[in-house]
């Protein structure tokens, strides 16, 4: 597997259990010689089956006989589609079979299968009764991955949307012919067509620089030799984790969408590939763990854990980057940095408020989780385009050569972010501060 030689899954999900593995039946019977048997069926398994590699290596969640219920009594074990020789060949079949193939929205090249497990042979990883804990090494992992798909798809909606709207002749500008010498101006000259490229053009830059920021800590964490450097970026790749799974998919859905609609019809039918992205991209928002689930997960355990020590590194950059520009005489920058003043407030309020209130009433955390996250986000986003822009600005009193460009695009795509998506950050503390009631009150009869 390491050489890349043997594909891998992971089969956590069965028909009657997805985010709740605690209800999982896969079981596994303890043989003589220290391997298992196990039985079940799984649902949903990404790249299930295939010819591409010569064995197919599954990672099992299942339970041993007489474990305790729940997540604690679900163990890990590795289950070859065939079993090796000794000398690691591949040998006879195990007793792992595909029972279907789910027709879905998108991800066509990913054959997803329900796998039967008959008597298949497999393997412990880990501890028995710890196997949550062993998939999560992965997960963790998995989720940065899976918010940088999202990156990803955001990126080529933005790419193509942009080609597109260079090419497609409609309509006029508002101020004024731009192209009299062609039959109609591109629609690039025209506001809201420019609203969604912009907007996918800063979620895309933003995302990027936060993803960079995660990436970076997460090389701390695995190989610096200073223990409290190693801590500080522990802590903040544990909180940007469900962050960073949530929000850039989210994103990455939203620029796949506002990319359809730059093409207009022509995005709507299936000939320039647009469509696709919008279908692709929804995925990411629901496997490893839903993003609803990512939100809880931040609120749930990665801000009261270790009385709030994950917040620290992250809310201390904050803090001392707008204290580094309380002064800036720009007037742009000094707009920025009161934005970013702003949505900063906006996230340590709602932090109070989660932390108060969620402390007396689960649901309240609950409630306000999703909004949460976005928030978090938003300002991670803001920090990195207010510390880009910094840069970008004393690169050009330097004197940037042929990269001026580059960095005045960078100031102006900062712009649109501060002006047009951070204040949304009041509106989130708004819907946080308002609490579970409006959610809740409606009888469930009513519906
Ligand atoms: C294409 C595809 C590929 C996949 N690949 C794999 C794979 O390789 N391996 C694998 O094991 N699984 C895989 N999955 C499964 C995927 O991880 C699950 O679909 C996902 O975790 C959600 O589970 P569910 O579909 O059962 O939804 P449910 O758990 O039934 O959730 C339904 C809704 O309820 C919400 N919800 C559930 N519980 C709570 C709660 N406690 N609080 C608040 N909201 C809640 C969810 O957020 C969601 O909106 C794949 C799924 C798809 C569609």
């Amino acid at each position: 597997m390491a050489s890349g030689e043997w594909s891998g899954t992971m089969c956590l999900t069965e028909s009657h259990c997805g985010t709740d593995l605690g209800l999982l039946r896969t079981k596994a019977d303890p043989q003589a010689d220290g391997s298992f048997k196990l039985t079940g069926s799984k649902i949903f398994i990404s790249a299930g089956d295939h010819d591409l590699t010569d064995n197919v290596v599954h990672l099992v969640l299942a339970r041993i006989a007489d474990a305790p219920a729940g997540v604690k009594g679900i163990s890990l074990f590795l289950v070859p589609k065939f079993l090796p020789h000794d000398d690691g060949s591949v040998g006879a079949r195990n007793g792992v079979s595909v029972a279907g193939i789910e027709h879905k929205m998108g991800l066509k090249a990913s054959a997803t299968c329900q796998i039967n497990f008959d008597d298949a042979t497999g393997w412990l990883v880990g501890q028995p009764h710890k196997g949550m804990a062993a998939m999560f090494t992965m997960m963790n992992t998995e989720r940065v991955s899976v918010g940088v798909q999202g990156l990803g798809i955001n990126e080529i909606a933005y790419q193509s949307a942009v080609a597109y709207a260079k090419e497609r002749l409609q309509g006029r500008s508002l101020s004024g012919a731009k192209r009299p010498d062609l039959a109609a101006d591109p629609i690039i000259v025209h506001p809201d067509v420019r609203r969604m490229l912009m907007t996918m053009r800063a979620y895309a830059e933003g995302c990027r620089a936060l993803g960079q920021w995660c990436a970076r800590a997460l090389d701390a964490e695995k190989h610096s030799d200073d223990p409290e450097v190693k801590q500080r970026a522990t802590d903040f790749v544990a909180l940007m984790t469900p962050v960073v799974k949530a929000l850039f998919t989210d994103l990455g859905f939203d620029a796949a969408n506002l990319a359809v609609q730059t093409y207009g019809g022509h995005g709507y039918i299936r000939e320039h590939g647009v469509e696709q992205f919008a279908r692709d991209a929804r995925i990411a928002m629901i496997y490893e763990g839903t993003n609803g689930v990512q939100a809880l997960d931040l609120v749930g355990r990665k801000l009261p854990a270790n009385m709030g020590r994950n917040l620290r590194p992250f809310f201390h950059a904050v803090s001392n980057l707008l204290e580094e520009m309380a002064g800036v005489e720009d007037k742009a920058l000094k707009a920025y940095v009161g934005g970013m003043q702003q949505a900063f407030g906006a996230l340590q309020l709602s932090t109070a408020t989660i932390a108060q209130k969620g402390m007396k009433d689960p649901e309240e955390a609950g409630a306000a989780a999703t909004d949460y996250l976005r928030l978090m986000g938003l300002v991670g986003i803001g920090y990195c385009f207010l510390k880009a822009s910094k840069i970008a600005y004393a690169k050009l009193a330097e004197g940037a050569g042929d990269d001026e460009g580059f960095y005045k695009a960078k100031i102006l795509t900062a712009g649109f972010f501060f002006d047009r998506i951070l204040p949304q950050a009041t509106a989130m503390f708004l819907a946080i501060k308002s609490g579970k009631r409006s959610l809740m009150a409606l009888d469930e009869a009513a519906f």
